[in-house]
């Protein structure tokens, strides 16, 4: 639409794939910078994992993962562990390439030595997890749920959970894995996409039949049943506070690097795709979180032999539809002052996804107030309000709505305000040797026992093995994992005998303390 560029600032840029545009300097972004790279497994793996290692109750409800290839030793021993600890124990494990989407390259394995070493292993970094063989099933189906979180924003955190999502199934009626059927993709892999490709694949103009449906349909069901539903939301609600909350300190890093602070820049929101398995008991279990979700509202259809074409999907419309409209309405940057035309604009967005074509518009509102009850019309009066003339959200507000219970586990968020005060040079991602050296100087780490000679060894160590790992190279320094670990080392160090969230919680207090007497010292000299 602007071939010569853009003449006005937006208020909302929404992109398509990921943020990538460094030249917008107000306004709302539908991407956070680094959320690609965040949610990719390995990543989201090794952010997890530093969570179970502070909170390993907490952190139960992702499966045990090995990142392969450097962790493949450690795999075969502590599966040799576990099996000589438990004889009966007979896992399966799911090996998944990293940056895969859509079941591509993964395969299940009953035994480590499995894994598909051939060519280069290097080359396919991948993880490997431990398979959850007793999933809930409906009509003997595997079924996963996908749903639609809102990061409204990093800072404050701020995130919204959609109240129906999807429910995706199998196409094979489902058997424990056993080395017969484990290359059975239509019994244990819930992707729609390979699915689809099943001649069981049932397409519904229902959203409590068929291949896909909604996940109320499926509480509907639960609940008839006499599950406790209650309980099962308010565990997915947590799932997706305690994953949003182990992603968040890398995210900060990526965003003072993409959008410093004291600059213009947008702020960024985004809406996220939680894929999660519930188990036999009821109990939900992350599989990976997606910074892109699909938003098509129709699917294809093969009317002819060869000839395809597309058809509204009612359940992605039911469920995606209200997701971004109340997102839209979320991140509204007039709310306060809103005109009566901006509620004609968003109420033409929703109904063109719904209707297509904007023929079909001002019909279809007229049948909604047709519908419409007498004291419904009444919000319809766009001059009193014309948010109550939407539907009511469907995206409900979860953090800070349950901070009390959560803010307990941001340590990592608070690590990482360390670390990004002091990566200096704006724009970078990663610590340098003297930046790790003034940490430890303002912080007053180092004593007798702790000399700036093993301050430089400790920097060298932690930062030359995670280089050795990351996947950016672009940058020398230490990342914000390998910081992390040093500050897990020091922590230990210096609060022997304690759990180590506790000795997190307290080192962190102790930087903090004498960083606040430095501003408050640096502020006096200022003045004088
Ligand atoms: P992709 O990004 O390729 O879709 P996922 O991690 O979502 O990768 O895995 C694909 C599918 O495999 C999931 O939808 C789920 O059905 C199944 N799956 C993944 N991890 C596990 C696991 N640990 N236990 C059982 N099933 C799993």
């Amino acid at each position: 639409q602007f071939p010569l560029g853009r003449r006005l600032p937006c208020d909302i840029y929404w992109h398509g794939v990921s943020f990538h545009d460094n030249d917008i300097f107000s306004g709302q972004v539908n991407k956070f910078p680094g959320m690609t790279e965040m949610v990719r497994k390995i990543t989201l793996s090794r952010a997890v994992r530093t969570m179970q290692d502070l909170f390993p109750l907490e952190y139960n409800f992702y499966p045990r993962s090995w990142i392969l290839p450097e962790e493949f030793p450690l795999f075969v021993a502590e599966v040799r562990m576990m099996k000589e600890g438990d004889p009966s124990w007979k896992p399966t494990f799911i090996v998944k390439p990293d940056g895969g989407c859509q079941g591509d390259g993964i395969y299940l394995i009953k035994d480590p030595s499995d894994i598909r070493l051939v060519g280069n292993i290097q080359s396919r970094p991948a993880v490997v997890q431990e398979y959850i063989c007793k999933p809930l099933l409906v009509d003997k189906l595997k079924f996963d749920i996908r749903l639609y979180v809102l990061l409204k924003s990093l800072e404050p955190l701020e995130i919204y959970i959609a109240k129906d999502g999807l429910s995706r199934f199998c196409t094979e009626p489902y058997q424990e894995p056993t080395l017969k059927n484990l290359h059975q993709v239509f019994m244990h892999l819930t992707n729609y996409s390979l699915n689809i490709h099943s001649g069981n694949f049932i397409h519904s103009d229902s959203v409590n039949t068929g291949s896909k449906r909604t996940f109320s349909s499926i509480l509907c069901r639960l609940s008839s049943r006499g599950a406790d539903v209650k309980k099962l939301w308010s565990d997915i609600i947590s799932l997706v506070i305690k994953t949003i909350i182990a992603l968040t300190p890398e995210l900060k890093v990526y965003y003072q690097s993409d959008i410093p602070a004291g600059k213009p820049g947008p702020t960024c929101f985004q809406i996220l795709g939680f894929d999660i398995l519930l188990m036999k008991n009821l109990k939900p279990m992350l599989l990976e979180v997606n910074a892109n979700p699909s938003m098509r509202i129709e699917h294809e259809q093969e009317r002819s032999p060869g000839v395809f074409e597309n058809v509204p999907s009612p359940v992605d419309e039911e469920v995606k539809v209200a997701v971004i409209r109340d997102t839209l309405r979320l991140v509204d940057p007039q709310k306060k002052k809103r005109k009566d035309t901006q509620f004609l604009i968003i109420k033409h967005f929703f109904m063109c996804y719904r209707c297509q074509t904007l023929e079909h518009v001002s019909e279809e509102l007229n049948k909604e107030l047709l519908e419409a009850g007498p004291s419904d019309r009444a919000d319809y009066d766009t001059t009193k309000s014309p948010e109550a003339a939407l539907p009511s959200l469907c995206l409900k507000q979860v953090f800070p709505k349950y901070a009390k219970q959560f803010n307990y586990l941001r340590l990592v968020d608070r690590v990482a305000a360390l670390f990004i005060r002091f990566l200096g040079v704006k724009g970078t991602t990663k610590l340098g040797p003297t930046g790790f050296r003034t940490f430890i100087r303002n912080c007053k780490l180092s004593n007798s026992n702790f000399s700036m000679a093993s301050v430089d060894i400790l920097y060298i160590d932690i930062t030359r093995r995670w280089n050795s790992v990351g996947i950016d190279h672009k940058e020398s320094g230490m990342c914000l994992q390998a910081f992390v670990e040093a500050f897990f080392c020091l922590a230990q160090k210096k609060y022997k005998s304690l759990p180590l969230h506790e000795q997190v919680a307290l080192l962190i207090d102790f930087c903090e303390y004498h960083l606040a007497a430095l501003d408050e010292k640096r502020l006096v000299c200022g003045r004088g």
